[in-house]
């Protein structure tokens, strides 16, 4: 990339927006990854669309990443920039039972925020790791709820660089999936959710109750980016990996986790080489012993 390119990109995210190859373990939940040759983080819509521009145009590469917590990046890094909707991006606000955000909030945030508000239907997300926008690109769910429940719209910028607001209904949410993954380039930008009256005692008690099975059930003290595969119809990914005897099992630092055995752990210092391999490795294992093929819910990025 030249010098032109990044003082351009300063000028449009502020010095300390810009950061010269940035190690991404840094930005992920598995806590790997090589560095990015740039990583960007804006801080309002203009400075997307500026940024967004300026690549297509000099054809640089770019990547979407949120919270990071369903990537997983190579060893080798990612050539391009990486244009990072986080924390700077996160302005959240209630219109009635309406709630308007930015796509960089994260869903944490989010579900306590509508918890002030005594808005209910967000209670599933309060404990998944993501960023919004990560949350509605992947239609994130959890006991029950998914996002689909309750986006209203979601105004994003097209891959040709165009603002566009289209309707919950119009968002082609599937399992784990959405419009958004099919249109590569594509950046969520904001989002309206539709919720409903509720009463905070209640929708603090269903969290709660959530928060403890999640931490009673899952390896959270250890690094990961949650369930490593999606679930195969008629079957649990975690139920196959354990009855094929995989519990534990270890391709160098990374290892199946003892608590659950649908989360691949990086629990000593392991390389995205070793996450990749151990994944291929259950596959092969859980197709020979049952035929079910395990598909990664997990995405790999960058060059391993
Ligand atoms: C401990 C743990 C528990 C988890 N539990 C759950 C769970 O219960 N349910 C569940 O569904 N998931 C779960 N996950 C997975 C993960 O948290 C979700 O998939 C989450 O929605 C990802 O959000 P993110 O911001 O981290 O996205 P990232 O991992 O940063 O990105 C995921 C994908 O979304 C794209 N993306 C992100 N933001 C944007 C944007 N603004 N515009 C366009 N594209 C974007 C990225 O390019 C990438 O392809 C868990 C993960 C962990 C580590």
């Amino acid at each position: 990339m030249t010098e032109t390119i990044k003082q351009r990109l300063t000028a449009i995210v502020g010095e300390q927006g810009l950061h010269l190859d940035e190690p991404m373990w840094r930005h992920t939940t598995f806590r790997i990854g090589g560095n990015a040759d740039l990583l960007i983080e804006p801080t309002c819509e203009e400075q997307v669309s500026a940024a967004v521009a300026l690549l297509k145009q000099e054809q640089i590469p770019y990547m979407i990443l949120g919270n990071g917590s369903n990537v997983l990046v190579g060893d080798k890094g990612i050539r391009g920039v990486v244009i990072k909707i986080g924390n700077g991006f996160s302005a959240c606000e209630a219109e009635g039972t309406t709630l308007i955000a930015q796509s960089g909030i994260k869903l944490s945030r989010l579900a306590k925020f509508a918890l002030e508000q005594g808005l209910t239907g967000l209670e599933f997300a309060a404990g998944i790791p993501g960023t919004l926008g990560g949350a509605l690109y992947m239609n994130a769910g959890a006991y029950g709820g998914e996002m689909k429940q309750v986006v209203k719209e979601v105004t994003y910028l097209t891959p040709d660089g165009e603002k566009k607001t289209i309707l919950g209904e119009e968002c082609e949410f599937g399992y784990r999936t959405s419009i958004f993954a099919k249109m590569d380039g594509c950046v969520i930008l904001s989002c309206k959710l539709d919720l409903g009256k509720g009463d905070p005692k209640e929708i603090l008690a269903l969290m709660e109750d959530l928060a403890e099975r999640r931490c009673s059930k899952q390896p959270l003290n250890l690094p990961s980016a949650g369930s490593t595969f999606k679930r195969p119809e008629g079957y649990f990914a975690g139920k196959l990996i354990q009855d094929a005897g995989l519990m534990g099992f270890r391709v160098g630092g990374a290892s199946v986790s003892e608590k659950h055995a649908g989360f691949v752990v990086n629990d000593q210092e392991a390389t995205a080489k070793d996450v990749r391999m151990l994944i291929q490795e259950i596959q092969k294992k859980v197709q020979a012993d049952f035929g079910v093929h395990l598909e990664p819910e997990v995405k790999f990025v960058g060059e391993f």
